[in-house]
């Protein structure tokens, strides 16, 4: 059992490190399918669906495929790994659809986890006890790994089969979230339609919006709408 002193050390610059990496690989990569405003990865991966404020909802991920494509586009996942798990989904297409329905409940069991915890509340315990069956089938695949002269990090069993592979970063992730002392920063988009969940890193904690340029400026286009209706009406 770790000191929490020297939890915090060895988590908390582990953790901050990986908010850097993410931040930074997030804004490099090809955006057109999916988006990567949450600034976590398991809130990225939440986000591939706008929630329960929209009816029917939008939903990003249709197939097994989409999982390793997410994971690829969030560096969580190098090409040539998920270019092994698609052959391996095309040979185990019925394995894939059922690993692809975990997929979306362990989304659902994300957000009941955190859309609370934006609100103010606490975490449902129902999900909470979903995702320790998560950690308890995910840990055995993390592993420290060398990357370069004299420094080791945190990373995942090279070229596995297992075709849960693109899920593991996301249930560490979320765990790793949960056990931080960010979770006054997490927020949940204003967007009357939107749901979607972010960590707030801005300086003085005032983020609105999963994305100024989507649901920010949509609001600003409803006022704007309001102000000049309500001058034509005077
Ligand atoms: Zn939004």
């Amino acid at each position: 059992m770790l000191s929490s002193d020297l939890r915090q050390k060895v988590f908390g610059e582990q953790t901050q490190l990986l908010i850097t990496n993410y931040l930074m690989s997030s804004h490099k990569i090809d955006r057109e399918r999916f988006k990567f405003n949450g600034g976590w990865p398991c809130l990225d991966y939440v986000n591939t669906r706008n929630w329960h404020s929209r009816d029917p909802a939008f939903e990003r991920f249709t197939h097994y495929t989409d999982l390793l494509r997410w994971a690829e586009q969030a560096g969580l996942l190098g090409e040539v790994e998920a270019e092994g798990l698609r052959q391996q989904a095309e040979r185990q297409p019925a394995l894939a659809a059922a690993v692809f329905e975990q997929g979306l409940t362990l989304r659902e069991t994300i957000y009941q986890l955190f859309a609370p915890i934006a609100a103010g509340g606490l975490p449902d315990p129902a999900a909470l006890a979903e995702l320790n069956r998560w950690l308890a089938v995910t840990l055995p695949h993390r592993v420290l790994q060398p990357v370069g002269q004299g420094s080791f990090a945190w990373g995942w069993v090279a070229g596995s089969e297992a075709l849960e592979r693109p899920l593991w970063p996301v249930v560490y992730a979320a765990a790793e979230l949960l056990a931080s002392d960010r979770l006054h920063k997490i927020g949940k988009c204003a967007g009357p339609s939107c749901g979607w969940l972010f960590l707030d890193l801005s300086r003085n904690g005032s983020r609105r919006w999963c994305a100024m340029n989507d649901c920010g400026n949509r609001a600003k286009a409803r006022r704007h709408y309001r102000r000049s209706r309500n001058s034509s009406l005077d």
